[in-house]
């Protein structure tokens, strides 16, 4: 089964319709192609991420998608949506309005001791600035920070696929910054792993940093699905992809490193349906 659960269009931050996407989709062979759309942010600059008001809109153009290209290929409609705290939970409840078929929890900002919130993935000079500005220069309690704050998430929220749990790796091949064979790092993977063991949630696999030219390999790194593959974690495998031509990008050297999920009974169809196994 080739498919892709994580996929940005024009609704956010990719660069194509979902309609092209699915037509790359059907052209690559894939049996099922999954959106995910950023979802609801508490900031200000909210043209990258579906609004409560664009949400439904989102939702209608995939599902029309669906019954459009049913014959030919499953189209699922989730949302990619953000934890931030006192601000953003990826939570079935806050989605409901549209009855996403998965919901993707991610952690893109670090809530900082003194209120600020950090990107992890922005950029490295403002990853630089943000561990300097509001953690004191210390990239070890930036750290400590992002993985307790994924592991609230996990712990707290009702959602279905972990996303790039170590995204904080994103910078680390191009401009090292941390040692990721560390003793204390690689206790957070343990800590995190944990987690996710005990939340049943599923640890995607995710390609996009190499898509984007970031890194040569996946997140969760090899020792950290060691750790989630030991505690019996199931993963999934996902692109991240932010444009049609990306979304099986890589899926040929990582489609055998793991026993991936699919969603063989998915169903667009059924408002409120929860295909994912727990
Ligand atoms: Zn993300
Ligand atoms: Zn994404």
């Amino acid at each position: 089964m080739k498919a892709n659960y994580h996929t940005h269009t024009t609704w956010c931050d990719g660069k194509d319709s979902p309609e092209a996407v699915v037509l790359a989709a059907i052209g690559k062979g894939f049996d099922a192609i999954g959106f995910s759309s950023h979802a609801m942010l508490p900031e200000d600059d909210t043209s990258w991420v579906l609004t409560p008001e664009k949400a439904p809109r989102y939702a209608a153009e995939v599902r029309a998608l669906a019954e459009k290209y049913e014959a030919r290929i499953r189209v699922l409609c989730g949302v990619e949506a953000d934890y931030v705290p006192c601000g953003a939970t990826p939570d079935r409840s806050s989605y409901a309005a549209i009855s996403p078929d998965y919901i993707i929890g991610s952690v893109h900002f670090i809530a900082a001791p003194d209120g600020a919130r950090v990107s992890v993935d922005e950029s490295p000079e403002s990853l630089a600035d943000g561990i300097r500005s509001h953690f004191a220069g210390s990239v070890e309690a930036y750290l400590h920070a992002y993985f307790a704050q994924v592991r609230e998430m996990l712990l707290t929220c009702d959602f279905d696929i972990a996303g790039h749990l170590d995204l904080v790796r994103k910078f680390n091949s191009r401009f090292p910054y941390f040692d990721e064979s560390a003793p204390w790092y690689l206790a957070e993977l343990d800590l995190t792993a944990d987690a996710v063991a005990a939340s049943g949630k599923i640890a995607e696999v995710n390609t996009g940093a190499i898509s984007r030219g970031w890194l040569d390999d996946v997140y969760p790194s090899s020792a950290f699905r060691d750790r989630l593959r030991s505690r019996g974690v199931k993963f999934i495998l996902s692109a991240d992809a932010h444009a049609a031509d990306a979304i099986d990008c890589a899926f040929d050297r990582f489609g055998t490193c793991e026993a991936f999920l699919t969603f063989p009974n998915a169903s667009t169809r059924s408002a409120g349906s929860h295909p994912l196994p727990h």
